[in-house]
């Protein structure tokens, strides 16, 4: 049975401009980089997705490599969009990155316009779309001038492909170049997307913060830092159907005493304030000047509702809070 959106979708959520583009984010954007490849539930993963829209959620994050199988998240999102939310398209912000190892050969990784153009037309086969949103180079490359990466976004943009550009991981001094292109090109780049969460501070000690100065907007990838900061680990043990129990892109060593001793200061912090510690991590990240977008993933519907929660919350920190959190996140 076709999907019918809930009517207040918009009454809770609220929206912040990509930098100084038109484009307007809810606070919080779902990801579909693990659990929704091919093995993944046709009804858990339809469900996430139409409670997310259901809640204000209008950006949904892809790249063309999520699974696994590579490409099978794009696939699979392609399916529940055709299938539930076709009507909705253009209430839609869809994106999608290209920049690791896709298939084989000189020309499935990195940042030359040939991978980059015939990467994009294979992620819109997948997703059944005419254009993306928003499509990002996915990581910088050294072996690539820097132009012929951002000079493939901007003719994507130009063909109608992309509405907008964007970069991801890249450290601040190539953002600031990168950026420069884009915009001397008539293509701002209006996102960053960057690893950033209470246990992952590259982006502070990269002045990458400082680098956007209002023209880019931030949206911050793994805010729950795959898991870690929410009740999942907190007793310790690695429940059997956590990422981290999968040992790959979250090791299990990763959960050490200490962190757990981490985790329950930071938890503590959070109750306090009336708060999960996922709540917390989030609204933690949205108290920050500039950041656009908080971008998590979810592997159940529940996790994303209990996530939903942040939005309405204060963003308020009290000086003492701020520095509990900072000592216990430099003891790590
Ligand atoms: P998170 O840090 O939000 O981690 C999500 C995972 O945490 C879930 O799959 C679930 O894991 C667990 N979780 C989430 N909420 C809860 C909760 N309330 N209670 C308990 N557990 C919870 O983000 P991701 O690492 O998934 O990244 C989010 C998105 O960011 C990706 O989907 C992708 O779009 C983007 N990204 C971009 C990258 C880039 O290079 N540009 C790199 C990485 C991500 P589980 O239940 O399985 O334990």
């Amino acid at each position: 049975m076709s999907y019918k959106a809930n009517q207040q979708r918009y009454d809770s959520m609220n929206y912040r401009f990509c930098g100084r583009s038109g484009l307007k984010l809810p606070v919080l954007s779902l990801g579909l980089w693990h659990n929704f490849g091919t093995e993944a539930d046709d009804k858990v993963t339809t469900d996430i997705i139409c409670t997310a829209f259901d809640h204000g959620i209008t950006h949904f994050d892809l790249a063309n490599n999520y699974g696994p199988a590579p490409g099978s998240a794009e696939s699979r999102f392609g399916k529940i969009l055709k299938d539930q939310l076709s009507s909705y398209r253009d209430e839609m912000v869809i994106s999608s990155k290209a920049g690791y190892p896709m298939w084989n050969g000189p020309y499935g990784d990195w940042g030359s316009r040939k991978y980059l153009i015939s990467s994009c037309d294979q992620s819109l086969r997948r997703l059944n779309l005419d254009y993306v949103d928003i499509f990002y180079h996915h990581r910088p490359d050294p072996n690539t001038p820097l132009e012929e990466s951002m000079g493939a976004l901007a003719s994507l943009v130009r063909q109608g492909k992309a509405l907008y550009a964007g970069i991801s991981n890249y450290h601040a001094v190539d953002a600031l170049k990168a950026y420069k292109i884009l915009s001397d090109m008539g293509c701002p780049c209006i996102l960053d997307q960057v690893r950033y969460s209470l246990l992952d501070r590259v982006v502070e000690t990269d002045h990458l913060l400082d680098a956007l100065s209002g023209d880019v907007g931030l949206i911050c990838f793994s805010p729950l830092a795959q898991g870690l900061l929410t009740g999942r680990y907190l007793d310790g043990t690695i429940p059997p159907d956590s990422r981290a129990s999968e040992n790959k892109s979250l090791k299990r060593e990763k959960v050490t005493p200490q962190l757990v001793q981490t985790l329950n200061g930071l938890n503590a912090i959070a109750v306090k304030r009336g708060q999960t510690l996922s709540e917390m991590s989030i609204t933690w990240l949205l108290s920050h000047k500039g950041v656009t977008s908080v971008l998590i993933g979810a592997s159940s519907t529940a996790q994303l509702l209990e996530n939903l929660k942040a939005v309405g919350q204060s963003q308020e920190f009290s000086a003492e809070e701020l520095e509990g959190i900072e000592k216990l996140c430099r003891s790590l």
